[in-house]
């Protein structure tokens, strides 16, 4: 073996797998320069899901003969001006993608010398698997066009690799969906052969006019109307955009759009600080819908993280997740969620309804089955009505069902008490770590298996600068690597909890308090986190033994009425009131 360099059809298929997985990328990348070239319209065209053919016609500032000349070689570039990498203002800036498109596959670049109307000539570059032509004088009036035929053909192994026409459709829409929520000013316009698949024109208006109707016609009407408004800003960040009121919820990610300085992105950092911001009022298998728009300082974001261009580096994570999870809980806050009650038709005593915004939907529940810790409960085979039946002894009665997975029905000597299961959970754990915090801490049961929690390394780092109080708390974990931290040991009134939800989720909450409020202060937050992971959450089947179990401790806990967040943790009808209900009396 002797030392070489490649040659450069070589270097472009191998930038080439980076850069272009699959045709959807080809389209962003062109699309992306179109967006750079100054474009109003642009024209997207596949064939067979892009296998055959990608063609993007735009009509922004074209290019010379010299231009197409250089624009596929290697490295080549009009955005750098000053050969800064800390100050990128262009979506594209690397010179890869042209040529790597062309070293696998077909492709013919046309385009007209900028800034001379249509008399400018028009000349055309052809570049099959990275061999050049001579350039051709052509017919294109207006911009450029790039046609992109035969993709991979240069690159058997590659082209197996490609999923069904449908299927690369699917990511072709999408990257379009999302550039093009990004600049409504400009029109968008997909075609599959003959098939016109997405027709945005260009909006009008200010921005904001005409984000929202870009917003609407993509992400729907439905969307547009139950969104909030997001708008903040902190040292020198902005938030901008909507999220969808979590009755909204989504199956996955597919209905977050996450814009950094005009650029889609799919940062786990930001997916992560969105779902924290959730957190309160959406089950954890559940998405919030939301299309937010970052602005950062161009020296504060990195973009050059990785060829794709969709992931981003922020020189402070902290702020930008505290900036996330503070706007969006804020803006949740002004809507009536985490808060959110209604007054009882049953008058004093009855309580209040609290509502339960995450459970819209058809939302899905999972079921836990681990047993009930903390609890001196009986053995579970007992039905619940043969444990006491005497319940006049008891103010919140005897269990006899469990609905919804949710809420515990009760027996009382004169009525009925339905219980938010989660909710008085949520009480009765923050209560206890209460007491155990004025007995000098929280008892830890330590995990048969240390578990792992990948964050990024802001996230780490604020939950280990903390780790002495967690610890207090009942939580031991220890840095593990940059942007990981391993859990050896959890408070043990939780069961068996969530970890990983749990240390992220805390993570959230730091982030959210900053450095300078101890733990303890936000007591409130920091154990309705934690019981949101214990195993009493919503959507778990408990037993008879478990519910009376519950039942009962929540008597002889003071408070116990109310859950942390001030909402009723359960509900007291009786008979009289139910019987004027039916009109008996
Ligand atoms: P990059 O976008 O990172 O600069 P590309 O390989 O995508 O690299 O494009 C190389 C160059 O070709 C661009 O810098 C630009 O000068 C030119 N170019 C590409 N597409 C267009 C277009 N649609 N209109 C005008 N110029 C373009
Ligand atoms: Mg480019």
């Amino acid at each position: 073996m002797s030392l070489r360099l490649l040659p450069d059809v070589l270097a472009n298929q191998i930038a080439a797998g980076e850069v272009v997985e699959r045709p959807a990328a080809v389209v962003k990348e062109l699309v992306e320069n179109s967006i750079d070239a100054g474009a109003t319209r642009i024209e997207v065209l596949v064939r067979d899901g892009g296998r055959a053919e990608i063609t993007v016609a735009d009509n922004g500032r074209g290019m010379t003969a010299a231009e197409l000349e250089l624009c596929v070689e290697r490295h080549a570039t009009s955005k750098l001006a000053d050969d800064d990498l800390e100050n990128i203002r262009t979506l594209g800036f690397r010179g890869e993608a042209l040529p790597s498109i062309a070293a696998v596959a077909r492709v013919v670049i046309a385009g007209r010398a900028p800034g001379e109307g249509d008399a400018g000539e028009a000349w055309q570059i052809r570049v099959e698997g990275g061999k050049k032509f001579p350039l051709e004088p052509a017919a294109r009036q207006e911009g450029t066009r790039v046609e992109v035929r035969d993709i991979f053909y240069a690159t058997p192994a590659r082209l197996k690799f490609l999923k069904s026409p449908r299927t690369e459709q699917g990511h072709i829409l999408d990257i379009l969906r999302r550039l093009a929520m990004a600049y409504p000013a400009i029109g968008f316009s997909l075609a599959d052969g003959e098939r016109v698949i997405l027709n945005l024109p260009p909006g009008g208006g200010d921005l904001l006019e005409s984000r929202l109707d870009r917003i609407a016609a993509i992400m729907g009407r439905d969307f547009a109307a139950n969104a909030l408004v997001i708008d903040a800003e902190r040292d020198g960040f902005s938030l901008g955009g909507h999220v969808g009121l979590p009755t909204l919820n989504g199956r996955n990610a597919a209905k977050q759009f996450l814009f950094v300085n005009g650029r889609p992105v799919r940062d786990k950092l930001l997916f992560v600080a969105l779902r924290g911001a959730y957190r309160d009022v959406l089950a954890a298998d559940r998405y919030p819908l939301a299309a937010l728009f970052m602005g950062a300082p161009f020296d504060q974001v990195d973009v050059n993280v990785h060829p794709a261009k969709t992931e981003v580096r922020f020189r402070d994570a902290g702020l930008v997740r505290g900036l996330i999870v503070g706007a969006v809980r804020h803006a949740l806050a002004g809507a009536g969620y985490r808060t959110a009650s209604r007054a009882s038709p049953f008058g004093p005593g009855g309580g209040g309804g609290r509502r339960y915004p995450s459970r819209g939907l058809g939302e899905s529940t999972t079921a836990y089955h681990a047993p009930l810790p903390g609890f001196d409960a009986p053995p579970a085979t007992v039905a619940a009505e043969t444990i006491c039946e005497d319940y006049s002894e008891y103010p919140l009665g005897v269990a006899r069902a469990q609905l919804h997975e949710t809420y515990i029905v009760a027996e009382t000597a004169d009525g009925i008490v339905i219980v938010d299961q989660h909710a008085a959970h949520e009480r009765l754990v923050h209560e206890r770590i209460k007491e155990s915090l004025a007995r000098g801490g929280v008892a830890r049961q330590g995990l048969l298996i240390p578990e792992v929690v990948e964050l990024d390394a802001a996230a780490a780092a604020g939950l280990c600068a903390r780790a002495a109080e967690l610890e207090e708390l009942g939580l031991a974990l220890e840095p593990f690597g940059p942007g990981a931290v391993v859990v050896r040991e959890a408070p043990a009134l939780l069961g068996e909890a969530d970890i990983q939800g749990l240390v992220r989720d805390l993570a959230d909450d730091l982030a959210e308090l900053g450095g300078a409020v101890a733990l303890k202060e936000s007591l409130g937050r920091v154990c309705a986190t934690m019981a949101c992971h214990g195993s009493v959450r919503a959507g778990r089947r408990l037993n008879g033994a478990e519910m009376n179990a519950l039942l009962r401790e929540m008597e002889q806990t003071p408070l116990a009425g109310q859950c942390s967040h001030g909402r009723p943790t359960y509900v007291e009808l009786k008979l009289a009131d139910i019987e004027k209900l039916f009109g008996r009396r």
